[in-house]
C-alpha cells in the first residue's frame, strides 16, 4: 500500500472528495488556489492561532501537519463547515504516521473561531477506506485528458471556476 500514499498528498484526497476533475487539474499542477479567498483567509487563521507551536510539519513531502502537542497531531480550521472532511484529513495524516511505523498516534481537531477541540482516532475500518481511496485516486491520475465538468454548487467557490466556466 505505501505506492499509493507516497503518490498521493492529502489535497488528492479531499479532492477526490470535492470533484475528480479538480483532483485532476491539481494534481498535473494546473493550480490556481492562491486566487481563493477561502483559502487566504485559512492561512491568516492558522498565522494567528497556537503562535507558540511548532507549526507545518511536513512528512514525505505529501503531508503537512499543522502542529504536533504532547505527541497528538493538531490541525485547525476556521469553521465547523469543514469538520468531516478536517476529520478525515486528520486520519489520513494518522495513516501515513502509520506506513512510518508509529502506530498509535492520535489526532486532535481544533476550530478556535467556535471554541472545538475533537479527539480523532484511526480504525481498522479508516485504514480499509482510505486505501480504497487512494486506489481510485491512482485511477484518476492515470487519465489522459481531466475528467468533465461536474456542475455543482461548489463550483461558484472553487479555484477553479474560470477555468471551467470562462
Ligand atoms: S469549478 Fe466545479 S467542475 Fe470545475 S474543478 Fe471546480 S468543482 Fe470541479
Amino acid at each position: 500500500m505505501r505506492f499509493y500514499y507516497e503518490k498521493s498528498n492529502w489535497c488528492n484526497d479531499s479532492y477526490y472528495f470535492l470533484c475528480k476533475r479538480k483532483l485532476w487539474l491539481f494534481a498535473h499542477d494546473i493550480n490556481m488556489e492562491q486566487e481563493s479567498e477561502a483559502v487566504f483567509i485559512g492561512k491568516l487563521i492558522d498565522e494567528s492561532t497556537y503562535k507558540r507551536e511548532n507549526k507545518h510539519i511536513l512528512i514525505d513531502d505529501i503531508i503537512c501537519i499543522d502542529y504536533i502537542n504532547n505527541g497528538i497531531v493538531c490541525e485547525i480550521k476556521k469553521s465547523k463547515k469543514q469538520k468531516q472532511m478536517a476529520i478525515s484529513q486528520i486520519k489520513y495524516y494518522l495513516y501515513v504516521l502509520q506506513q512510518h511505523g508509529l502506530m498509535h498516534v492520535k489526532g486532535r481537531l481544533a476550530i478556535p473561531k467556535e471554541h472545538i477541540s475533537e479527539d480523532v482516532e484511526l480504525s481498522e475500518q479508516d485504514i480499509g477506506q482510505i486505501e480504497e481511496n487512494l486506489q481510485a485516486i491512482n485511477e484518476i491520475l492515470n487519465l489522459l485528458v481531466p475528467p468533465s465538468i461536474d456542475k455543482k454548487a461548489a463550483c461558484k467557490s472553487c479555484a477553479y471556476y474560470e477555468f471551467c466556466y470562462i
